[in-house]
C-alpha cells in the first residue's frame, strides 16, 4: 500500500481532528489531505512522473509535511536533504538522485538559483501570520482531490541520507512496507495511539524527525507538532502549550535540556522521551529523568533501519542502564557475529550487529557495491551487516559498545571509545566527550581524549585510572572550551578529530 494514504485513511476517520502544526500553521486531517491532494496535482502539472525523486531542501513545518505526502500520493520518491549539509555534499545528493524538482523555502531560492544545478527549483512561501501557505507553483487545482497512486510494499517511498560520520552520505532506500513496519512496531512497543501528541523536533531529513514521530503520527490518526529549529526554551514551552506526551531527541538536545532546566514550565504530560541517534552517557539519563520527571527511553537503530530496531519500551519489567533496549521483535531480528569469520558469538560476547526484519532498508541509492558488501546470507536469511559492534546480555539486552570503524586498537588490545567516554561522563563537569585513535610509533594507536568542559588533564585520567584497565587511559587529552566538532546531524565528529589529531 502507498504510505501516503494513511492521510486519505485519517482524513476519512477524523477529518476535523488537529493532523499537523507549526508555530504558524494548524492543520487537520481534511485539511492536509486537500494540500497534499495540491501538491500531488501541481507536481504532475510540473511534469514530475511516478517513480521521478522530489527533493525537499525544508526545515519542520507543515510544508515539508504537505510536500513530502503529496510527492508520495503521485508515486513520487521525496528525497530530504539536510538542511546543514555544506554545498558540497548539496551538490553530492543532486547528482546522485537527480531530482526532477527541488523544494525550498523562498528565502534560499537566491542561493540555490545561483548554482545552476540543473534542477526544477520550486519555491514556497514561508508560512504568513494569517495560517494559510503560500505554495507558489507547487500546487495546481487547489479544489480537485487526487486518486492516490497505487505502490506496492516493497516500492520505494523515500530516500534518507546518512550524515556521512562514517564517510560519504549514503541514500537510504525505505520502502512503503519499510515504513508502515517501523510505524506499526512504534506503536506495538512504545504504547502510541491516537492520542499521543507527537513533538516533532529532531529534524525530518533524519530518520528521528521523519520516521521517529511524523510518519508514525499518521498512522496512529495522532496530532504531531513541528518545531523548525532546535531551541530548549521552545521546546519546552510547545510541551506545556500543547500538553506533548512522546517525542524522540537526539542526546545533544537532551543534554541541552539537563543543562537549561525545566524553567518553571508544566510539561507534566509527557510520558516519553525517546532519546537515541549516538550514544547517551549512561550517567546523565538518571539526571534527566529527574530533572524533567519523565522516562527516559534509549533506543538503538540507525538510518538503514528506518529506525527501528532496539528499545527500551515501557513494557519490559527490567531497565539496564547502558542497554538501548530489547530487539523490537515485531519488526527486527538481531545476529551478533565475529566480524571477520561469520560465526554467531555467545550471549555476552561482542560482535559485529546483523539486522534482519521489515524495518531493514531496501538497500542504498546506485551503490551496488557497498550493497553486496553490507547484505549477507546467514542459514537462509538476509542480513544486513550494521558495521556497529555490540553485545546481548543473558536477559536479552543489546549494548552497543561502539562502531568498528571508532575502534581503536592500542599495541594489539581492542579499545572501544565509548566505554571510556561513559567513564569521563562520571565527572559532572565533562560537558561533551570523545576518544580517539590517534598514530603512535610503537602501539600503533594510541587513546586520545577530547574534552570540553572546566576539568583537567590529571583530573581525566584519574577518573578512567578508578575503572578502566590500564591500556584504556587516555595517553593524551585535550581540554577545550570549544563544542567538539559535529556532523550534519549533531553528533561529535570524529573523522575530523582524527585528522585534526593525527
Ligand atoms: P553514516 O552511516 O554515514 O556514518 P550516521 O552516523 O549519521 O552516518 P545514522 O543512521 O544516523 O548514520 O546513525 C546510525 C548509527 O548511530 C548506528 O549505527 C549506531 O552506531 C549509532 N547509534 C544509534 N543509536 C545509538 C545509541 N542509542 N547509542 C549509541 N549509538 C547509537
Amino acid at each position: 500500500m502507498n504510505f501516503a494514504s494513511y492521510v486519505d485513511i485519517q482524513a476519512r476517520e477524523r477529518p476535523d481532528e488537529l493532523a499537523v502544526t507549526d508555530p504558524q500553521r494548524e492543520m487537520s486531517y481534511a485539511e492536509l489531505r486537500a494540500e497534499t491532494d495540491a501538491v500531488a496535482n501541481g507536481l504532475a502539472a510540473l511534469g514530475v512522473e511516478p517513480g521521478d525523486h522530489v527533493a525537499l531542501f525544508l526545515p519542520n513545518l507543515t510544508t515539508f509535511v504537505t510536500s513530502y505526502y503529496g510527492a508520495m500520493k503521485l508515486g513520487a520518491i521525496p528525497v530530504p536533504i539536510n538542511l546543514r549539509f555544506g554545498e558540497a555534499e548539496i551538490a553530492h545528493v543532486l547528482r546522485d538522485v537527480a531530482p526532477s524538482a527541488l523544494v525550498v523555502l523562498d528565502r534560499f531560492v537566491d542561493a540555490f538559483a545561483d548554482r545552476d544545478l540543473g534542477v526544477e527549483l520550486v519555491a514556497v512561501g514561508d508560512e504568513d501570520i494569517e495560517g494559510t501557505t503560500d505554495y507558489g507553483q507547487l500546487v495546481a487545482d487547489a479544489e480537485k482531490s487526487f486518486h492516490t497512486a497505487e505502490r506496492l510494499d516493497s516500492q520505494v517511498a523515500e530516500i534518507l541520507y546518512t550524515s556521512g560520520t562514517t564517510g560519504d552520505p549514503k541514500g537510504v532506500q525505505h520502502t512503503h512496507g519499510n515504513l508502515a513496519a517501523n510505524a506499526r512496531g512504534g506503536a506495538r512497543h512504545m504504547h502510541m495511539t491516537s492520542d499521543t501528541v507527537y513533538l516533532t523536533i529532531a529534524p525530518c531529513f533524519h530518520a528521528t524527525g521523519l520516521n521517529g514521530t511524523t510518519t508514525p503520527s499518521v498512522v496512529t490518526g495522532a496530532e504531531n507538532h513541528l518545531l523548525p529549529e532546535w531551541d530548549p526554551e521552545m521546546a519546552l514551552r510547545t510541551m506545556e502549550s500543547r500538553g506533548i506526551t512522546y517525542t524522540v531527541l537526539i542526546p545533544t538536545m537532551v543534554l541541552d535540556l539537563l543543562e537549561h532546566g525545566p524553567g518553571g514550565y508544566d510539561i507534566e504530560p509527557l510520558e516519553t522521551l525517546v532519546v537515541g541517534g549516538s550514544p547517551m552517557p549512561k550517567e546523565r539519563i538518571e539526571q534527566v529523568e529527574a530533572a524533567l520527571d519523565c522516562t527516559l527511553y534509549e533506543g538503538g537503530g540507525m538510518t538503514e533501519t528506518t529506525p527501528l530496531a532496539v528499545i527500551n519500551s515501557p513494557e519490559q519489567a527490567v531497565r539496564k542502564p547502558g542497554s538501548v533496549g530489547t530487539v523490537a521483535g515485531a519488526v527486527a531480528r538481531l545476529r551478533i557475529e565475529d566480524p571477520d569469520t561469520g560465526e554467531a558469538v555467545e550471549p555476552g560476547e561482542r560482535g559485529e550487529l546483523l539486522w534482519h526484519g521489515d524495518t531493514v532498508m531496501k538497500g542504498y541509492h546506485d551503490l551496488p557495491t557497498k550493497n553486496e558488501a553490507v547484505f549477507v546470507e546467514r542459514e537462509g536469511r538476509e542480513w544486513l551487516r550494521s558495521g556497529d559492534i555490540g553485545h546481548r546480555d543473558a536477559d536479552g539486552h543489546v549494548f552497543l559498545d561502539d562502531r568498528l570503524d571508532d575502534m581503536i586498537i592500542t599495541g594489539g588490545e581492542n579499545v572501544y571509545p565509548r566505554e571510556i567516554e561513559d567513564v569521563i561522563y562520571e565527572l559532572d563537569e565533562a560537558q561533551e566527550a570523545a576518544i580517539v585513535g590517534t598514530p603512535h610509533e610503537r602501539l600503533g594507536e594510541q587513546v586520545t581524549a577530547v574534552v570540553r568542559g572546566d576539568v583537567t588533564e590529571a583530573e581525566v585520567q584519574d577518573v578512567c585510572r578508578g575503572s578502566l584497565a590500564d591500556y584504556k587511559i587516555p595517553r593524551e587529552v585535550h581540554v577545550r572550551e570549544e563544542a567538539l566538532p559535529q556532523t550534519a546531524t549533531m553528533k561529535i565528529d570524529k573523522v575530523s578529530l582524527r585528522a585534526e589529531l593525527g
